[in-house]
């Protein structure tokens, strides 16, 4: 039977694809097995615990094309333990003596390993818990038909993992860049909201995404056929052949070589005026499915991507070779690498810091870089080294206080010193800009940029935090509301101070790439825009369209409205001129 369920559009394109839940929480079912199924539950042991081994090998060759050996180099220590014998024997012996299942077993001995590993004093092999408890997981999940399967080997199952449509209870970031690289045509999520980190990784992977369906692995059977239409938020389950030929038709519709055409040429108004555009990316590779013509730069880059998924931090030198190649790849255009901004839903390598009582008011970002010199020193000494490469700008998330820029000027300084005594190769002609993300930096924008080279508004944050609402939790999203009259004001008053102060300003949040924002912005005075590759064509369009120097009466009447609704009709109107 056809079914309509609504969500939250996250992006804008159109995915087919048959349904698989997959969860990010494990039920374990515990039972006793009579002394004759013995024999029995020891294989069904066994072949989880071999599928899981393939299935790790298979992941591990996938990755290893595309990523560091660090990176993988996890995968193939799980791989190991997973065939260590001491594993099978006390699995088997749990499973004879206690005639208990294979998940029960498997659970007594995760518990009692964790015991010993608890009474270790040295830090490195505590740690190693991690290992037993992710390989743990890696039999329980083959021991579960539920959950997700990745690709196995040949091009025939790619071709199957890539029309599956993913349907989670939540996703971390971390997660989805593993699942990407299974390959997933489309992802529902139960909970999360549009401005996620996930949300936004989600797109800028362009994987169609649709959040907020509650109870969606209960509405959705597994291998139900799919569509989902990201662009208005909605899932057609089991829609038929009529809906799917349209929709393949609208699909087609979407490749519009017009809009090709445009992102390729340089954005200018229709009354001259130049605008500048550049492109948001997560991953390094991204690069490699940007094209380059179709923008001024890179705004934005999120390296905080490289750090996650992994047990060991990237060292300097990976570092450095990552933000070397992605200025290589630029040629010259301006790249603009933003240091860490860890914490909060995105935590480095697998042992898990200590997240606070509030983490988006927590030790997130430059605020964690700055309490450790172990995490933010290799990457600074990595983009002083990388600075030799091209146009570097230096992009420092959450700044909240002017005294944390002289403490990263300190560090960027002392960093360089160390860097010419030990002869390597570096640069101190790079740009050093802010984040203006917290309602503090926004009303400090005077100050900032008289010590910043250039400033960056980060919308995602600065509404969160403006607002008083969790970016991530889709309780409160109906709140988020980039044209709140109090973000309207804020907006208007950094645009104004950096221009007076003479300091370039962009912005790289989402409100950047949304093309109904973008008159508005223009008409506000902000000539810098960031985004995702993808919306560079539709955003584009909209300047091309717009007479500049006819928005002043509009922009006044919307800046001197305060009631929401006659507002967004205002902002209609000026869509419509
Ligand atoms: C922002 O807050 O607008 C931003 C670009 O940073 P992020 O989305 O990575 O927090
Ligand atoms: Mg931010």
């Amino acid at each position: 039977m056809s079914r309509i369920l609504y969500g939250q559009v996250v992006t804008g394109d159109v995915a087919f694809g048959t349904a698989r839940h997959y969860s990010t929480r494990l039920d374990i079912n515990k039972h006793h097995i009579g002394p004759d199924s013995v024999s029995d539950e020891r294989q069904r042991f066994h072949i989880a615990r071999l599928a899981a081994i393939d299935k790790l090998e298979q992941i591990e060759s996938r990755l290893s094309q595309r990523l560091a050996s660090e990176v993988t180099e996890f995968i193939h220590v799980h791989r190991l333990m997973l065939a260590d014998p001491q594993l099978c024997e006390q699995i088997d012996q749990l499973i004879e003596e206690r005639q208990i299942n294979s998940e029960w077993a498997l659970a007594e001995y995760g518990d009692e390993l964790a015991t010993v590993f608890s009474q270790m004093e040295d830090d490195y092999l505590s740690a190693r818990m991690d290992d037993v408890r992710q390989v743990i997981k890696q039999i329980l999940h083959q021991l579960h038909p539920e959950p997700f399967e990745p690709a196995s080997s040949g091009d025939a199952s790619l071709e199957r993992a890539d029309t599956l449509v993913l349907i989670a209870d939540d996703l971390s970031p971390a997660d989805l860049s593993l699942l990407h690289e299974q390959g997933i045509a489309g992802l529902i999520t139960e909970h999360g909201t549009p401005l996620s980190h996930t949300a936004i990784l989600a797109q800028n992977l362009n994987i169609p995404t649709i959040q907020g369906i509650a109870n969606a692995r209960q509405l959705i059977r597994a291998d139900e056929p799919l569509i989902l239409d990201a662009e208005r938020g909605i899932v057609l389950v089991n829609p038929g052949p009529e809906l799917s030929t349209q929709y393949r038709q609208r699909l087609q519709r979407h490749s519009d070589p017009e809009l090709i055409r445009l992102s390729r040429e340089p954005a200018c108004s229709r009354d001259g005026r130049a605008i500048c555009v550049e492109a948001n990316i997560d991953h390094p590779q991204d690069i490699d499915h940007l094209d380059e013509q179709t923008v001024d730069g890179i705004g934005l880059y999120r390296t905080e991507y490289l750090f996650l998924n992994r047990k060991e931090l990237p060292c300097e030198d990976e570092q450095y070779r990552a933000y070397r190649g992605l200025m290589n790849a630029m040629d010259g255009r301006p790249v603009t690498i933003r240091t860490l901004d860890l914490g909060s839903d995105k935590q480095p390598g697998e042992s898990q810091a200590p997240i606070g009582s509030n983490p988006a008011l927590g030790l997130r970002a430059i605020r964690l870089c700055l309490q450790d010199d172990r995490l933010f020193m290799p990457q600074i000494r990595a983009l002083l080294r990388a600075a030799c490469g091209g146009a570097l700008r230096v992009l420092i998330p959450m700044l909240s206080t002017s005294t944390e820029i002289f403490q990263i000027r300190a560090l960027f300084d002392q960093a360089l010193n160390e860097l010419q005594r030990d002869g390597l190769p570096c640069s101190s002609d790079y740009q050093l800009g802010g984040m203006i993300e917290v309602p503090a930096a926004a009303l400090s924008t005077r100050t900032f940029a008289r010590h910043l080279d250039f400033l960056s508004i980060g919308t995602n944050d600065l509404i969160q935090y403006t607002l008083a609402i969790d970016r991530i939790d889709h309780q409160v999203n109906y709140l988020y509301d980039p044209l709140h009259p109090s973000i309207l004001r804020l907006l208007a008053m950094i645009i104004k101070e950096s221009a007076q102060e003479n300091t370039p300003l962009t912005m790289c949040g989402e409100m950047a790439g949304d093309r109904h924002y973008t008159r508005l912005l223009l008409g506000m005075g902000l000539r810098h825009f960031s985004m995702q590759s993808a919306k560079v064509g539709s955003v584009k369009r909209v300047i091309h369209d717009t007479d500049i120097q006819q928005l002043v009466d509009p922009i006044k009447r919307i800046m001197n409205a305060t009631n929401p609704a006659r507002l967004k009709l205002l902002v209609e109107e000026l869509n419509a001129l």
